[in-house]
């Protein structure tokens, strides 16, 4: 039995469009992202995905429209 969550998606992050605020892994309260830091400076990344419940919590914080909910296959 599948739960009832199953189709809600996950998240992707589009890193041309992050300015690393924060906003995101400060407000997923399942703590699904995290940073990457590179030589391009700081950006979020989906660094548990397994905990993210497609809730779009950080879609709405997200400023920059960097934070899209991928629709998944039943
Ligand atoms: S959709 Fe919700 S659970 Fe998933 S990363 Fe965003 S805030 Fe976290
Ligand atoms: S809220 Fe948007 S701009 Fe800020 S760190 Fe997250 S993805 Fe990047």
């Amino acid at each position: 039995m599948f739960g009832k969550n199953r189709n809600r998606g996950k998240v992707a992050i589009y890193i041309d469009n992050c300015t690393g605020c924060g906003n995101c892994v400060y407000y997923c309260r399942h703590r699904a992202i995290g940073f990457r830091t590179g030589i391009d400076g700081r950006h979020a990344e989906l660094v548990n995905p397994e905990r993210c419940s497609g809730c779009g919590k950080c879609v709405s914080v997200c400023e920059n429209g960097a934070i899209q909910i991928l629709k998944q296959a039943v």
